[in-house]
């Protein structure tokens, strides 16, 4: 199989580099991983292939230093194995899927002895890291946090500087490093407690979910009248312990690795009034699409492809982590109070269709979104 076209995926030069493909996996019963089908192949010009190398170097040598948004940088320098994203970390559950980045010169000469291996580079990632290098090749301006992205309009304004302090609690080393660098850059307070029943009415607290209880009994601590100024920050795998500290209370639903404008977002959210909850995954119901920032909000629903699956609260939980992680900060993610996930953009009307088109390709094909109401800005243009 080859791309479609002989032009490159991302800028559209024909100054090939090579390719990019993602092949989806599932666990055989011997506990090995069978390829299914090859799900996306794009054509890379030789800079962008470069770039993309570079990304994946950065990534697997945990380059903590690296100035890309958002990179799933592994926690330590080496591989934990197949059972693990070669990306995050996170355990993986019976699906997986490989990204594979060869050259152009070694697809030409491949079977033979010569060929470059020194820039074929192949990882096997998690749905959330699948959604990331995804993003990576259609929408190369989220992640490189250009203050203008051409596929979703204005993407990187701040567009709420005050904001509550911050406490954090377990979270891993380079998502403290950066809530601390962004309480510190609004002017905010930032400090690490140990238990919930620490917050204090001023702050809000970034918690980690772990594999076990770890949100869960930070939330149970907390003072019940404070359990919404959380959010829960969670890897593809720890959905369980976020999804049961929501239920109890816990704001919001965040994805690691986190961003500075994830970051604010948040914080202004849950400084906000207590919201409903949807019962089966705890996540906040959202009102009706109402414009905000002067822009307009386009609402939009998710659910499983799959009718079977449709009250599935775990599936949701993933959806709903993959469409956090990909829309900007100040957009919401959360629930419709009927069993769907809603999410709430704040982007000029003109960019609807290509949000949805950048949001479904990051929440893969067990995923519908339908488009649902737009409220115009009075001071929006289209
Ligand atoms: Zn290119
Ligand atoms: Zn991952």
């Amino acid at each position: 199989m080859t791309p479609a076209t002989d032009r490159c995926a991302i800028c559209s030069s024909s100054a090939w580099g090579g390719t990019l493909a993602f092949t989806a996996e599932v666990r055989g019963a011997g506990g090995g991983w069978n390829p299914v089908s090859i799900t996306d192949e794009f054509g890379l010009c030789a800079e962008d292939y470069d770039r993309l190398v570079e990304y994946a170097d950065a990534i697997t040598a945990s380059e903590q230093g690296t100035a890309v948004l958002g990179l799933p940088l592994r926690p330590t320098p080496f591989a934990l194995g197949p059972d693990h994203c070669d990306c995050c970390q996170a355990e993986l559950p019976d699906q997986a899927s490989t990204m594979e980045l060869v050259p152009a010169a070694q697809a030409y000469r491949r079977g033979s002895r010569t060929h470059r291996v020194g820039t074929l580079r192949w990882l096997r990632v998690c749905r959330l890291c699948l959604g990331w290098w995804q993003s990576a090749v259609r929408n190369p301006g989220g992640i490189l946090g250009y203050s203008r992205s051409t596929a979703e309009g204005s993407s990187g304004g701040w567009l709420n500087p005050g904001h509550a302090g911050a406490a954090v609690h377990a979270l891993r080393h380079r998502d403290t490093a950066m809530v601390a660098a962004t309480m510190e850059a609004d002017g905010a307070s930032f400090r690490s407690i140990g238990r919930g029943a620490a917050l204090t009415p001023s702050e809000v607290a970034f918690v980690a979910a772990g594999k076990r209880d770890r949100a869960t009994a930070f939330v149970r601590a907390a003072n019940p009248a404070e359990r919404h100024r959380i959010a829960v920050v969670a890897l593809s795998d720890q959905l369980e312990d976020a999804m049961a500290a929501l239920k109890l209370g816990a704001g919001e639903l965040l994805a690691s690795p986190l961003s500075p404008q994830q970051i604010v977002g948040a914080a202004v959210r849950l400084a906000g009034q207590r919201r409903m909850k949807d019962p089966a995954t705890g996540l906040p119901i959202l009102g009706a699409a109402a414009p905000e920032f002067g822009r307009s909000c386009i609402s939009y629903a998710v659910e499983a492809r799959d009718p079977a699956q449709w009250l599935d609260p775990m599936l949701l939980m993933e959806f709903a982590l993959v469409a956090r992680r990909f829309l900007r900060g100040y957009d919401e993610v959360g629930s419709d109070g009927n069993g769907s996930l809603q999410l709430n953009v704040f982007a000029d009307v003109m960019y609807r269709t290509r949000i949805a088109e950048v949001l479904g390709a990051a929440l893969g094909r067990g995923a519908v979104l339908k488009a649902g109401p737009v409220r115009k800005s009075s001071s929006a243009v289209a």
